[in-house]
């Protein structure tokens, strides 16, 4: 896990009227983070829109469930093409937060084995940002694509073949003949 984490306030709720009513409580909230925000995160993504959608806390078995779900966008670079491209990005998570404080005694809950960004701190704090971080990150595509069919450059000439065309496959030479002007060539250079 990162060191550098981010908190965003928008992304901390006080939950402790939660941990302190009935089991299978529940309660939503509305996000809506501005871009402003969102590039705290990381730098490993370029957030070009605010992320809206919500978030929902459930209080159940000692832990609460957190479903996270909501829209932003992301700028990337067309693998192909190197073109830069917005990229639509969903989130719909599910994580499991638990309590570090007991609400009845106030004693500390040891879990040594944890996930820190996954406690409610002391102060009954319950933080989205590293998962929503995280949830941006894993959701960014390895092969980023402008369009499915992008066509890319032409290895010849360099020519973005989404814009333009080039006669570079129409002059193809046969492979054979490619190896030998490779070789006539460097007979020249050796020269
Ligand atoms: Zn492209
Ligand atoms: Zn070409």
């Amino acid at each position: 896990m990162s060191n550098k984490i981010a908190h965003l306030d928008s992304l901390q709720f006080n939950v402790a009227g939660l941990l302190t009513g009935p089991k299978g409580g529940t309660r939503s909230h509305k996000l809506y983070i501005p871009v402003s925000e969102l590039d705290q995160l990381d730098d490993g993504f370029d957030v070009v829109a605010p992320f809206e959608g919500n978030a929902r806390f459930l209080w159940t078995n000692e832990r609460i469930v957190a479903l996270v779900t909501g829209d932003t966008a992301v700028t990337l670079q067309c693998s192909r093409c190197l073109e830069p491209f917005e990229q639509p990005i969903h989130i719909d998570i599910e994580e499991v937060f638990i309590p570090s404080v007991d609400m009845a005694t106030g004693q500390p809950i040891h879990a040594d084995d944890a996930d820190e960004a996954l406690l409610i701190d002391e102060h009954h704090i319950l933080d989205i940002s590293e998962i929503l971080r995280q949830s941006i990150l894993l959701s960014l595509p390895m092969t980023p694509l402008c369009r499915p069919d992008c066509k890319g450059f032409c290895s010849t000439c360099g020519a973005n073949l989404n814009y333009e065309t080039c006669t570079c496959q129409d002059e193809e030479i046969d492979p054979r003949w490619a190896a030998l002007s490779l070789y006539l060539k460097q007979d020249k250079n050796d020269d």
